[in-house]
């Protein structure tokens, strides 16, 4: 019968992965469209400030939560709209077969992601505080207003949910860090990873500043990156040992 032996180095192989929410695991950024349907206009002069780096996302987002005045209706309406990359739910599948853990880390609204997360069929792998860290919302007639269950002291950078703390809190001793991110609000995050996947905005800002990253597109293209990067070590010696031999 073969016993299944886990040698340290092959424990440091298995990885722990990071993903963004809004515009990573939803093709759109919930967020923004949450804002842009329901909130007073100039929720984008605050981004604009947060985007210059002038405000943290925790004061941006609870300026921008204050200017929403809508029915939850229209709320639901609008998070209902958005879908969700088709390849996140198998690659959840691929993840939990490897035993690879996977969080969700969201500057965006703990409400609107379980909504999401529960109409693809995933809630109960994500759970507030254990898998899934994000600003909480609460709902009172037209208003919302935010609370930062996850990151209750205010951050050197001013996050509403401190990506690089998390990571740092939960990365399980040495296992490598692998972050899946599309936005200005995973900028942190990757200075702590060690395997970046990157799109649209973290692209750029990756590029820009020499961070080795592998672009994606969708959640298949981050299973068959980290397919390819992480073949477990022994494998690897032997692949090495064939060349050097022929
Ligand atoms: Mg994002
Ligand atoms: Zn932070």
């Amino acid at each position: 019968m073969m016993k299944k032996t886990r040698d340290t180095t092959a424990q440091e192989m298995e990885p722990v992965i990071f993903c963004d929410f809004d515009g990573t695991i939803t093709q759109l950024d919930v967020t923004d469209q949450i804002l842009s349907h329901l909130a007073h206009p100039s929720w984008r002069e605050i981004e604009q400030q947060w985007m210059q780096g002038l405000i943290g996302s925790r004061e941006c987002m609870e300026r921008q939560v204050a200017l929403v005045n809508a029915p939850l209706e229209e709320l639901h309406a609008a998070i209902d709209a958005v879908a969700v990359d088709a390849d996140f739910v198998p690659f959840c599948k691929f993840a939990r077969k490897k035993r690879w853990p996977v969080y969700v880390l969201s500057d965006g609204f703990d409400y609107v992601i379980r909504r999401i997360l529960k109409r693809a069929g995933v809630e109960r792998q994500f759970r507030s505080g254990s898998t899934l860290f994000a600003s909480a919302l609460s709902v009172e007639g037209r208003r919302l207003t935010l609370s930062f269950p996850h990151s209750q002291e205010p951050c050197a950078h001013g996050c509403a949910t401190c990506k690089a703390a998390l990571i740092t809190r939960l990365q399980e001793g040495r296992r490598p860090v692998v972050f899946v991110g599309d936005g200005m609000s995973d900028r942190f995050a990757v200075e702590v990873a060690d395997v970046i996947f990157a799109k649209r905005q973290l692209l750029a800002h990756c590029r820009v500043n020499g961070i080795a990253c592998h672009p994606f597109e969708t959640f298949k293209d981050v299973q068959n990156g980290l397919e390819r990067l992480l073949v477990p070590l022994p494998a690897r010696r032997l692949h090495h040992a064939a060349v050097a031999v022929s």
